[in-house]
């Protein structure tokens, strides 16, 4: 187990990419404390789960764009784990429309919950991480943010502003022994890509040269590396995980 006894927090872990991430800590021995923001039914499931691994896992409802609730999550992790060793910034969402249709709300509303909320729970975690001088933030981008894409303009700027703040903060904390470190996943099928229409998923499929759509599985290995020692030397580093599709 690459990640026994450890304590963790995962942002947004009731569906898609967090969720794998969620159970691919506690099979490598981690105790996790995940957030859901609505899916409070499928996150008293995921805690349920947590005696197969013979760790803790638990919930905690919290909005990624308040710091109030990354503080209270980050307490909530501190008093029930003992500790705080890994963070995962996964919690995102997206409001698509072509610039020239997009709402000033549906542009705030995506920067404050996938660009803030990154900040906001960096914040709120990094004091323990740099009294017990060690930790490993991994922030979950896009490979949008690497390549634009027409339509997310919102979306693309909180996932390159992403980018921009792990290499800050790698920099920041390196001296602590804390790596922070982002993951740009490619097109992975979660509820966030079943809502595109056929069409729109073939013509993503052509453009990807490992011809298939990637798992959330594939992507919370990557997790799993960059949390773990096996990646001791490396922050400041964005992995790309998407099949080709940019590189
Ligand atoms: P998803 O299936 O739509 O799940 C989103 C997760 O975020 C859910 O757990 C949801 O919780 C939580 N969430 C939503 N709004 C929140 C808020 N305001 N505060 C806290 N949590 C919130 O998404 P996904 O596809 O797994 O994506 C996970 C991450 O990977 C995101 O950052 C996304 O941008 C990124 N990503 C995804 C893809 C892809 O192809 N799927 C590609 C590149 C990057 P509730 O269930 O409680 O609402």
């Amino acid at each position: 187990m690459k990640l026994k006894d450890k304590k963790a927090i995962v942002t947004g872990g009731t569906r898609g990419i967090g969720k794998a991430i969620v159970y691919e800590l506690a099979s490598e021995g981690c105790n996790v404390v995940f957030t859901f923001h609505s899916s409070h039914e499928a996150a008293k499931v995921i805690e349920a789960d947590a005696e197969k691994f013979g760790v803790k896992i638990l919930s905690i409802k919290a909005d990624a764009s308040s710091f109030k609730d990354a503080e209270k999550t980050v307490s909530f992790a501190l008093e029930n784990l003992g500790g705080l060793d890994i963070l995962v910034n996964n919690a995102g969402i997206n409001k698509d429309n072509l610039l020239l249709r997009m709402s000033e709300d549906d542009f705030d509303a995506v920067i404050n919950a996938n660009l803030k909320g990154v900040f906001n729970y960096t914040k709120a975690s990094i004091k323990q991480m740099m009294n017990q001088r060690s930790g490993k933030i991994i922030n979950i981008s896009s490979v949008v943010a690497l390549s634009g894409n027409a339509g997310q303009a919102n979306y693309v700027a909180s996932k390159a502003g992403i980018i921009g703040f792990t290499k800050a903060a790698a920099k920041e904390f390196a001296s602590r022994n804390i790596t922070v470190n982002a993951i740009a996943p490619g097109f992975i099928t979660t509820d966030m890509t079943d809502r595109l229409n056929e069409k729109q998923k073939e013509a993503m499929l052509s453009l990807i040269p490992m011809k298939r759509i990637g798992l959330p599985s594939e992507v919370a290995k990557t997790v799993t590396f960059l949390a773990s020692e096996d990646s001791s030397y490396i922050t400041g580093e964005v992995i790309s995980v998407n099949g080709g599709i940019y590189m």
